[in-house]
């Protein structure tokens, strides 16, 4: 995942003609964590997780991003993903470096006192390089609202009262309106900014999306609200589909009980990984990365392509798809809606002061167009696709501040 992103850096870094020495400094991580977690589960064996977190860079502020909670869980994928939030929160321009992290266990198969036992004991061992100006988690996969409380309790102990030190947190415990869903909306106003250059209604578009967790539920939920049918979901079990559009409501009432969308009744059963290729105008991937790959790229008959997840499309497959004519909008602009509420929910903690979900979802709605047309003008200019572009938008944002900071001593021509 790591070359992957590697691969798309490069051809930015050689847009704007960056020189080796930038590139190696602005490209490497600051720091990289492992730790040691070792727990009782419910049965008293000793069950030992490795928990990671990579810093990348905090030219910009703050290092911010998410925990993921899941078995392929490495510092491979935690550097990968750290390095995208560093140029995430550059495109959206919001006041952040980046970092990610998480732990290789599995909660689908752990009991909440394991979950929260683990959590606890990997805020311990992070206490001393987390904290609301140095770097701030955030929910991702199999992470949510309870797991950020659980951190903010834990890290509080050590430092007294840090509601800043984490986001995605309850409503109830510091947490911002609009924050759940607001990934989702970011989709869905990306998405809105795409068909109206395409001269396209909402009504005109037929949508598939993979993952049905925080960032597939919310998006399919705001996108049906507009006026579009959602014709196909898939997650890791299986898929659903129906030509008329899935009652998304209720199929988000069917996920909470059953948590997979397979079985729901109100549409037919179909084998999951055939949502990629499904018959629509709009796939968004919103699971997992390497979805789309050179083995299917060439399935897909969607016109946009709007990445809800990090990293779902290889770098051969996304040429192919550009080369097709496919619209990409590409992970670090796609999905920065879930950062920049983060950034909303940091700075009402901060100032003790509650925003009302409207002022949050129009203020995200702002960000999110502005970053859209933003990439956009660079794409145009450079003659670039979107992702390359955002890429440059990005590494340009990050460089000027690094060189202001004097991280970066000589003269960069940006
Ligand atoms: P989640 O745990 O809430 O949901 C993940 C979904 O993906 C579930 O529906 C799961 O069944 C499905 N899934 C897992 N493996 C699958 C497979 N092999 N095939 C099909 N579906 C599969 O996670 P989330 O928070 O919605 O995150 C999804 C993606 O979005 C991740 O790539 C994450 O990094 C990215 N993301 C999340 C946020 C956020 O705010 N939560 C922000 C930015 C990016």
């Amino acid at each position: 995942m790591l070359e992957e992103a590697h691969s798309y850096f490069q051809k930015a870094a050689d847009v704007l003609n960056l020189s080796d020495r930038i590139r190696e400094i602005i490209w490497s991580p600051l720091r990289v964590v492992r730790v040691e977690l070792v727990v009782d589960d419910d049965e008293g064996r000793l069950k030992h997780y490795m928990g990671y977190r990579v810093q990348h860079n905090k030219a910009r502020g703050p290092m911010k991003g998410g925990l993921r909670f899941h078995p392929s869980m490495d510092e491979d994928h935690a550097a990968a993903l750290a390095n995208l939030m560093t140029w995430k929160t550059a495109i959206v321009d919001v006041p952040f470096g980046g970092a990610k992290g998480g732990i290789n266990c599995d909660p689908l198969n752990m009991s909440e006192r394991e979950l929260n036992e683990v959590t606890r004991r990997f805020v311990e061992q992070t206490k001393e390089i987390i904290g609301p100006t140095i770097d701030i988690p955030a929910p991702d996969v199999n992470t949510n609202a309870k797991i950020m409380g659980w951190i903010m309790d834990e890290y509080s102990k050590y430092a007294g009262f840090s509601p800043g030190v984490v986001t995605g947190k309850p409503l109830h415990l510091f947490g911002s309106e609009g924050r759940e869903e607001a990934t989702g909306r970011g989709v869905m106003v990306v998405l809105d900014e795409a068909l109206k250059e395409r001269g396209k209604g909402w009504q005109d578009i037929r949508v598939a999306i993979q993952g049905f967790g925080n960032v597939g539920s919310n998006a399919a939920r705001l996108i049906a609200e507009q006026g579009a049918r959602i014709v196909a979901v898939a997650d890791h079990m299986g898929g659903v589909s129906n030509d008329k559009g899935l009652d998304i409501p209720a199929l988000i009432e069917w996920v909470k009980e059953h948590r997979t969308v397979k079985g729901f009744a109100g549409g037919e059963a179909f084998d999951g990984p055939d949502v990629i290729a499904w018959d629509c105008d709009v796939l968004i991937p919103a699971a997992l990365e390497d979805a789309i790959t050179e083995d299917n790229a060439d399935t897909v008959k969607a016109g946009i392509i709007v990445e809800g997840a990090n990293g779902p499309t290889s770098p051969a497959a996304h040429d192919a798809l550009v080369q097709r004519g496919v619209l990409v909008i590409p992970d670090i602009l796609a999905n920065a809606g879930g950062v920049t509420v983060s950034y909303f929910e940091w700075a009402q903690n901060i100032q003790q002061f509650r925003w009302q979900k409207a002022r949050v979802d129009e203020e995200l709605h702002q960000v999110m167009r502005k970053a859209y047309t933003a990439v956009k003008d660079v794409a145009q200019e450079k003659g670039i696709d979107m992702r390359i572009a955002a890429f440059v938008l990005a590494i340009r944002r990050v460089a000027e501040a690094a060189r202001s900071r004097r991280y970066v001593k000589e003269e960069i021509a940006l």
